[in-house]
């Protein structure tokens, strides 16, 4: 048996690992500030005496024993870490410091939700590990892209430092059940829209693109990508290189709920980027994974989701 803390275990992600990995085996520690989440996602795990519910700010310290960490937690939409992007590089940096120290003192294994967002607005198409990026460190952005590349730093520093074992996986656009109707990104956004017959809201001419990941699958290798050995860290690029336009998204959505909703464009925001496609050659070759469910079958059940909402 192993006790495995998941911090942002009440978000979307990480109420999904929550279930994956409370099978009866492991013993799970959710820690969750609820800054963008809340209780309900995890509620029916609540009965489990292998289950525990801790309310706690990552950006302060914690002690506690445990041999494994998934360290998801930060708001993971642009609304919500636009809203207050100071506590959203304290959340990210100094989260990351602690649970470093953390699984420094224990010895624990720790995995690090990245994200594409590393790669900024790209300029190489389909986006690879070894591209660098092109960030703006003073956008509305900056606040969650830099913050995630400097907990990236901190992650090989104390690998290197202080010989941890640490996962590094950056996260493409995913999506599915256990989004807030109000998170605001794209997917739960639209679908949304579509079930209430509001008005679409496109941002900018809808051709920017995105690579969209069902949460299954992403879940299902971010436990094959904690099983591998010490010393492979990543970075890896996880999540489904499916790459739509938004104007295409918006049309499946209408299709797939049978909307009259109409789609209106509105302001594209600073900084949004252009195009986004995972390269996931190191995670197919390296975990033989790559994602099974495309986005009209996983729009479907995000849709069946919403609607029993
Ligand atoms: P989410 O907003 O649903 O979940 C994040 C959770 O972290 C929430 O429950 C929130 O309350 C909690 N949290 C925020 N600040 C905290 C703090 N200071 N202390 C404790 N808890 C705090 O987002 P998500 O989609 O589940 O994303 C989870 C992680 O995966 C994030 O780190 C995000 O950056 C990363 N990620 C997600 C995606 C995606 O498409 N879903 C893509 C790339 C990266
Ligand atoms: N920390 C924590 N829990 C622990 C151990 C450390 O929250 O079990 C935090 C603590 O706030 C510390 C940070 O992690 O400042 C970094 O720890 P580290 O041991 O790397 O550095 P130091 O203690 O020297 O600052
Ligand atoms: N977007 C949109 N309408 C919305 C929400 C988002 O057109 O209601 C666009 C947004 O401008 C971006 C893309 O959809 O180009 C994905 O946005 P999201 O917030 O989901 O995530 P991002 O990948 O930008 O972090």
């Amino acid at each position: 048996m192993k006790r495995i803390l998941i911090t942002g275990g009440a978000g979307f992600l990480g109420s999904h690992l929550c279930e994956k990995l409370h099978n009866g085996k492991n013993e799970i520690i959710c820690l969750d500030n609820y800054y963008s989440s809340s209780k309900q996602n995890i509620i029916h795990l609540l009965q489990n005496p292998r289950f525990e519910l801790l309310r706690h700010d990552i950006t302060f310290p914690i002690y506690i024993e445990v041999d494994e960490i998934y360290n998801l937690a930060c708001p993971a939409s642009p609304v919500h870490y636009q809203r207050d992007p100071v506590q959203t590089s304290k959340t990210i940096v100094h989260g990351a410091i602690n649970m470093l120290g953390l699984a420094k003192r224990v010895g624990a294994k720790i995995f690090q939700a990245s994200t594409s967002e590393v790669y900024g607005d790209p300029l190489i198409h389909p986006q690879t590990e070894n591209y660098w990026g092109n960030v703006n460190p003073v956008g509305i952005r900056s606040c969650y892209d830099e913050g995630k590349r400097c907990a990236e730093t901190l992650f090989f520093d104390y690998q290197l430092q202080h010989n941890l074992d640490i996962k590094v996986a950056r996260i493409f656009n995913t999506y599915g059940p256990g989004m807030h109707p109000n998170d605001g990104r794209v997917v739960s956004n639209f679908i949304v829209q579509a079930i209430k017959g509001k008005d679409i809201t496109i941002y900018g001419d809808g051709s920017q693109t995105r690579s969209f990941c069902y949460v299954d699958d992403l879940v299902n290798v971010i436990i094959k990508f904690m099983k591998t050995e010490k010393g492979f860290t990543g970075p890896m690029n996880i999540g489904n290189p499916n790459e739509f336009t938004m104007l295409e998204l918006a049309e499946l959505t209408l299709e797939l709920t049978n909307s009259k909703s109409k789609i209106i464009h509105q302001t594209l925001p600073e900084d949004d980027p252009k195009q986004r496609q995972p390269d996931i050659s190191l995670a197919k070759e390296k975990l033989n994974w790559e994602p099974k469910i495309q986005l009209r079958d996983g729009l479907e059940r995000t849709i069946k989701y919403f609607q029993s909402l």
